[in-house]
């Protein structure tokens, strides 16, 4: 429990948790699912702002945007039909299902928000990789809504979020009508079936014919926060994809007990690859 905590509020309207989370008399951070922040020893922690009442609980679909409130749970996105049953032309949104799903055990899905693992972000967290590969971006509150993207986000985290910002949203771009199919596909490794991944990849592609079209690829457990790979897709944008032959060169992973940086390399690759491959063949 948070050891110097004073005050709880619990707001209905963002501009009233906007205004008491910038107080400068009094530090003051938000509260979503609480997994982290309530059994953390935080001694600088003197105000909580739970986000419960804010109408953020969301998940929908609006003309070309998936918009997802910030405190949409784990479990929420694991189950929503809109993610796990998709309209055709959509399917790629079940990566969400899944990696919502393998993010978190059940215990932990039914608290733990999209906001509050945006907010302190793993490593190599399936969701934010998924999220990445499909190009999603952000709503932050700092005071004023606006927009980032989810890799300038990850790059700028702390610093976005100093002065009491608040993620309100992740949105990601839908396929119109007649764009051609996009299709999604991760795959991890970690030490058992039901750890957290070591190091983890997702991609997203259109194919036009034996080329692809358009691709993103993003990376989990290989920097101190996940990665999208731009240079990389730019090499495999317009050309036939063959997975086999992809090469990958990350700079520094990093080395702990979970895995050596040249594990964690060489993982990668394997992963990227297969990630690609399904995508490719689904
Ligand atoms: C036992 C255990 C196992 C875990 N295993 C994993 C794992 O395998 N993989 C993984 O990725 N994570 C794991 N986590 C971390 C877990 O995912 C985090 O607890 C989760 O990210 C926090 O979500 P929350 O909604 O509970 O946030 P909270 O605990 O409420 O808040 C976490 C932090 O985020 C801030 N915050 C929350 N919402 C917002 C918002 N909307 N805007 C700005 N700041 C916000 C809070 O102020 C706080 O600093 C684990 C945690 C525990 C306790």
């Amino acid at each position: 429990m948070m050891l110097n905590l004073r005050e709880y509020h619990r707001p209905t309207d963002l501009e009233e948790a906007v205004r008491l989370l910038r107080r400068r008399e009094t530090r003051t951070v938000p509260l979503a699912g609480g997994t982290t922040l309530v059994p953390s020893r935080r001694r600088d922690v003197e105000a909580v702002v739970d986000l419960a009442d804010l109408g953020l609980a969301y998940i929908r679909s609006e003309g070309d945007r998936l918009r997802i409130g910030a405190t949409t749970t784990l479990q929420q996105l694991a189950e929503a039909p809109l993610l796990s049953d998709p309209p055709a032309g959509q399917t790629f949104l079940r990566l969400l299902a899944e990696t919502a799903h393998a993010t978190a055990p059940s215990t932990l899905r039914t608290a733990a928000t999209v906001g509050g693992i945006l907010a302190a972000p793993q490593a190599s967290t399936p969701l934010i990789v998924a999220l990445l590969a499909l190009d999603a971006h952000l709503t932050l509150w700092a005071p004023q809504p606006r927009q980032t993207s989810l890799e300038s986000f990850l790059a700028y985290r702390e610093r976005l979020l100093a002065d009491g910002a608040l993620i309100t949203e992740v949105s990601l771009p839908l396929p119109r009508p007649d764009d051609p199919p996009a299709r999604a596909a991760w795959a991890w490794v970690g030490r058992t079936p039901h750890d957290q991944p070591i190091v983890c990849a997702a991609a997203w592609l259109v194919r036009a014919g034996d080329t692809v079209q358009a691709i993103r690829l993003a990376l989990g457990g290989v920097a101190d926060h996940p990665i999208r790979l731009p240079a990389l897709e730019r090499e495999l944008q317009g050309a036939p994809l063959d997975a086999a032959t992809l090469t990958l060169d990350i700079p520094n992973p990093p080395s702990d007990f979970l895995g050596s940086a040249e594990y964690r390399q060489a993982m990668a690759l394997q992963l990227a690859r297969r990630a690609l491959a399904q995508a490719w063949g689904r």
